[in-house]
């Protein structure tokens, strides 16, 4: 029934569109009435599903499309000059491409959000239209409108436009998620200086086991303490990873490496160069995934680190 009230209504809205362009509302080129159309525009203004205010949206919406940006960085950019430039907030960008830090960012890296604030989301199986409204916090028919959908079914891939979605504050995330953490002191030192592009825990709703720290393709990354090479080699999603065994049933990860640096059953010191930094395996845009582990379970890097 909903389906077929909006079906309706943007069948009035092209109207209004054409009789507003054809001639000043002329019953001749319509296929109202002027009477009728306004009779219509009175029904939208007085309905009980649409304010006028929203129906003014909705008649822009159908005007005009929005827009979906694509942007390269360049050197100097800085995500907070890319949203200003564009007139979007910073959540706009850093949600729609995933970037849990927003002081972080590469030359070449590729940037798609919508032209006005809000989300750009890749649909997933499952996913319902009524579900995403109220997760961000918009109305049903803005995302409707906005995409121009003629069905409630949504096809897993596909990408939408959430205008007005309720975003994350990012600068507040990232602080939130670097800080507060209770230290363990382990004498770790950091295996690779570098950004910190995402956080351990759920990232999109799954696990994210460790942290990742960008640079450069070749950078050395180095054994976080002393220990015993327990696994080196190809891992599918990790690409060429290392594993160090260290006391106290302590283990750390390396993955993404461009080249290793070591062999299984290899002795290494704190400070050892033990790969290279890559892209391999399961990345976008190189950098190091580090994990460590304490009796087989998972902790935050971040705790031991200094
Ligand atoms: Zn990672």
């Amino acid at each position: 029934m909903r389906k077929l009230i909006l079906s309706a209504i943007a069948a009035v809205f092209v109207t209004l569109i054409f009789a507003g362009t054809a001639a000043a509302y002329s019953a001749e080129n319509s296929a109202y009435t002027i009477e009728e159309v306004m009779a219509m525009t009175e029904e939208l203004a007085n309905s009980e599903y649409y304010s006028p205010e929203l129906c003014m949206r909705y008649l822009e919406y159908k005007q005009q499309r929005i827009e979906v940006i694509s942007y390269t960085v360049v050197k100097g950019d800085t995500l907070i000059g890319i949203s200003k430039r564009f007139g979007v907030s910073l959540a706009t960008i850093c949600e729609s491409n995933q970037i849990e830090n927003p002081n972080f960012i590469r030359e070449g890296q590729q940037l798609q959000f919508p032209a006005v604030s809000g989300l750009l989301y890749t649909v997933v199986p499952g996913d319902e239209l009524a579900v995403l409204a109220e997760k961000y916090e918009v109305a049903y028919e803005d995302i409707w409108f906005a995409n121009s959908l003629d069905s409630e079914e949504l096809t897993p891939g596909s990408i939408l436009v959430i205008p007005g979605a309720r975003l994350p504050d990012p600068m507040q995330r990232a602080t939130s998620l670097s800080r507060g953490i209770s230290k363990v002191n382990y004498g770790f030192i950091w295996p690779l200086r570098g950004g910190l592009s995402s956080y351990y825990g759920l990232r999109r709703g799954s696990p994210h086991r460790g942290i990742d720290i960008t640079g450069p393709v070749g950078a050395p990354i180095r054994a976080v303490a002393d220990g015993k090479v327990i696994s080196a080699g190809w891992a599918g999603t990790y690409g060429y990873r290392v594993t160090l065994q260290h006391k106290s049933g302590i283990t750390t990860l390396y993955a993404h490496a461009s080249k290793l640096n070591v062999a299984l059953g290899d002795r290494v010191k704190q400070g050892d160069i033990i790969a290279y930094v890559g892209e391999t395996g399961n990345a976008t845009g190189p950098h190091l995934h580090f994990e460590v582990r304490v009796n087989g379970r998972h902790i935050n890097p971040l705790t031991c680190l200094p």
